[in-house]
């Protein structure tokens, strides 16, 4: 999957984000009760795993970060 560079609000640089996978849009419908989840980014940089929209850095207050796979 391509990575993206975007603004990363947490790192507070930018950084490459990749789209989030079907288990991770599944699990943030969930997370937020969201009926739409698409467009989001998760930030790639190490440890981080932030969750941004394509256009607004900070979606969510506090921030959401998607868990490691188990
Ligand atoms: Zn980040």
């Amino acid at each position: 999957m391509p990575s993206i560079t975007k603004f990363c609000y947490t790192c507070d640089s930018d950084e490459p984000h990749r789209p989030l996978t079907s288990p991770e849009k599944s699990w943030l419908k969930e997370r937020t009760s969201r009926k739409n989840v698409e467009g989001f980014f998760m930030c790639q940089a190490p440890k981080c795993r932030n969750v941004r929209s394509g256009f607004n850095k900070r979606p969510f207050d506090p921030v959401i970060r998607v868990p490691l796979p188990d």
